[in-house]
C-alpha cells in the first residue's frame, strides 16, 4: 500500500497512548505478529498493551493474498541442512500448527471468504526436484500434498508456462484485511488495550521494571515484545538493520467474466516454484496477483503495469486485461529465510522478519513467544541457529534487488527453455510420427502393389478367357 494511503473507513480509529501505564508485556507494532502475540498473551492472563505506530495492520499485515501455506520460505531440504532432521520437522510442525491457528481462528469471522487448496507450480520441467520435495515434504514431514504432472496442471491452468506442481489440498486463503480487523477485535475482547498512533522512539530494556518511550507517554512493563518488521526503526536500529526491506506489489483486475473461468479453472492459489508470481480468482472472475519486488518503495501504479503484462505473458488468452486497484506493502527479509523469534536479552523478544510467507508463521510465532514468556516454552530456542545477520544496509539493498533480478530473469530463461525443449520434444515426436506414417504408407502402398502383381500373374496364369 502507498504509505499515503488510508485504510478503509470500516476499521475502528483507536485513540494514542496519552498517558503513563504499567503493564505485564508491552507488544510493538500492530501487523499479524504483534496482534496474534497480544491476543494469545490476555488469553493466558497477561495484561497487555500493544502500541502501534500508525494503524492497524496499514502495512504489509491488510495488504497481502490471504494465502495460509504450511511450512517456512524456505525449501524443507535446506532447514534439514541447517539444523538437522529432527529439528527441521519440530520447526515444519510449528509452522503447521501456525496454519491451524489461522484457520481456526478465521474460519467464524463474517466476510473471511475462505476457500481451500493451493498450487506451487514450476516454470521448468524438473521432475527430479518434484520427487524429491513430495518426499520430504509428504513423507518425512507428514504435510499432505500431491505431485501433479504438467498434463494435469494444464487442464487448471489454461498455459504452457507451467509444467509440474505440488498441490496442496490443505492449504487455504482468506481475506486478509478482514482477519487482521477481527484479530484485533478478538485481542480487545480478551482485554488487550491497542494504542494507535502511537509511533515507540526509544526503549530501556535494563532492570526487571522495562520502560517504553512513545512522544507523549511512557510505559512499565516486565516484557517487551518487537514486533515491527522492518519498520521497527529508532526502538532498535540494529535489529531493524537485519532486514532487508522489500516492497512487493499486488493488483486486482476488473471482472474478466467466463474467459477468465475457462483459463484458470484452478480455485485456489497458484504460487510458482520461484516466489515470482502468486495469484488467485477472486469474487467470481477477477484475478488478484502480486509479482514485482523491489528494495525500495515504488509507484504501485507502475508496478500494476509490469502485473498486467506478467499475466497476458502467462495467459495469453486473456490479453491486456484492466487493472482496477493497485497497492503495496513492505516486509522484512532475513539472509537466512527464517523468522526471526526469541529473547533478544531478559525480557526483551523478537517477533519479526516473516517474507514472503507471513499468515502461518506470524500466528505460529506468536503463540510460541506468548507461552514462552508465561508458561517457560522454550521452544523458540528452535530458531537459535538463524541468528541475527546484518542485512547489509544500503549495499545489501542493491545486491538484494540485483538478486531479485537476476532470479527472476534466471527463472525465465530456465523457463523459456524448458518450453523450447518441450517443443522440440513435440516437434521431433511430430517428425518421429510423420516418419511412422511415411514408412507405413509407403509400406500399405508395397502390399497393395504386390497384391495387384500377383492378382496379374494369376490372371495371365489362367489365359485369356479363363
Ligand atoms: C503484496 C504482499 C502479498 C503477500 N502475500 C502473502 C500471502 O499470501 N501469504 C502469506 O503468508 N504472506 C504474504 N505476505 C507476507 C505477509 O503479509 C507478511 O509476512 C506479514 O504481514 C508480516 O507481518 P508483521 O506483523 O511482521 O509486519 P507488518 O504488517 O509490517 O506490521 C508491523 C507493524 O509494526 C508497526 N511498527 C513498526 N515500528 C514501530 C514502532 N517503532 N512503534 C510502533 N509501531 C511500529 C508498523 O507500523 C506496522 O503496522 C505478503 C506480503 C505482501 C506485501
Amino acid at each position: 500500500m502507498d504509505e499515503s494511503s488510508e485504510i478503509s473507513a470500516d476499521m475502528p480509529v483507536r485513540q494514542g497512548l496519552t498517558f503513563d501505564l504499567d503493564v505485564d508485556i508491552c507488544v510493538i507494532g500492530g501487523g499479524l505478529a504483534g496482534l496474534t502475540m497480544a491476543l494469545e498473551s490476555a488469553r493466558q492472563g497477561a495484561s497487555v498493551a500493544l502500541l502501534e505506530g500508525r494503524t492497524i495492520g496499514w502495512n504489509a499485515s491488510s495488504h497481502n493474498l490471504g494465502t495460509v501455506m504450511p511450512g517456512f520460505g524456505v525449501p524443507a531440504s535446506d532447514l534439514i541442512e541447517r539444523v538437522g532432521f529432527e529439528d527441521a520437522r519440530e520447526l515444519w510442525t510449528l509452522a503447521q500448527e501456525g496454519a491451524d491457528y489461522v484457520r481456526a481462528t478465521a474460519a467464524p469471522m463474517p466476510g473471511i471468504a475462505l476457500s481451500e487448496g493451493a498450487l506451487e507450480v514450476s516454470h521448468v520441467d524438473a521432475g527430479d526436484e518434484l520427487i524429491s520435495q513430495l518426499q520430504t515434504m509428504g513423507e518425512d514431514f507428514g504435510t499432505e500434498i500431491e505431485g501433479w504432472q504438467a498434463d494435469r496442471v494444464r487442464e487448471v491452468l489454461k498455459t504452457d508456462r507451467y509444467f509440474h506442481a505440488i498441490h496442496f489440498p490443505k492449504a487455504f486463503q482468506i481475506d486478509a484485511r478482514t482477519y487482521v480487523r477481527g484479530l484485533a477485535a478478538l485481542a480487545e475482547s480478551a482485554g488487550v488495550r491497542i494504542f494507535e498512533d502511537t509511533p515507540v522512539v526509544s526503549i530501556d530494556p535494563a532492570g526487571i521494571r522495562k520502560r517504553v518511550f512513545t512522544p507523549s507517554a511512557k510505559l512499565r512493563c516486565d516484557s517487551v515484545v518487537l514486533a515491527g518488521n522492518a519498520h521497527l526503526g529508532a526502538p532498535s536500529q540494529r535489529l531493524t538493520a537485519t532486514l532487508l526491506p522489500t516492497w512487493r506489489y499486488a493488483a486486482l483486475t476488473e471482472p474478466l467474466g467466463t474467459q477468465l473461468l475457462h483459463t484458470v479453472v484452478f480455485r485456489g492459489s497458484v504460487i510458482d516454484s520461484h516466489g515470482i508470481d502468486h495469484f488467485r480468482v477472486v469474487d467470481g472472475d477477477r484475478l488478484l496477483w502480486s509479482s514485482p519486488e523491489t528494495t525500495w518503495q515504488g509507484d504501485p501504479r507502475r508496478y500494476a503495469k509490469r502485473i498486467q503484462s506478467r499475466i497476458a505473458a502467462t495467459f495469453p488468452e486473456l490479453g491486456l486485461v484492466t487493472i482496477a486497484d493497485s497497492w503495496n506493502g513492505m516486509f522484512g527479509q532475513t539472509v537466512h529465510g527464517m523468522p526471526q523469534i526469541g529473547e533478544l536479552q531478559p525480557g526483551l523478544w523478537v517477533l519479526s522478519g516473516f517474507g514472503r510467507q507471513g499468515l502461518n508463521t506470524t500466528a505460529m510465532g506468536g503463540q510460541l513467544l506468548a507461552r514462552s514468556i508465561l508458561a517457560g516454552d522454550d521452544r523458540w530456542r528452535l530458531f537459535s541457529p538463524f541468528e541475527l545477520v546484518w542485512a547489509g544496509g544500503s549495499a545489501g539493498r542493491i545486491a538484494g534487488q540485483a538478486i531479485d533480478m537476476w532470479t527472476r530473469s534466471h527463472s525465465a530463461a530456465a523457463g523459456a527453455l524448458s518450453r523450447f525443449r518441450e517443443r522440440a520434444r513435440e516437434r521431433e515426436l511430430a517428425r518421429e510420427y510423420a516418419r511412422e506414417a511415411r514408412i507405413a504408407s509407403a509400406k500399405a502402398q508395397a502390399s497393395i502393389a504386390r497384391q495387384h502383381a500377383s492378382a496379374a500373374m494369376h490372371d495371365e496364369r489362367r489365359g485369356p478367357g479363363a
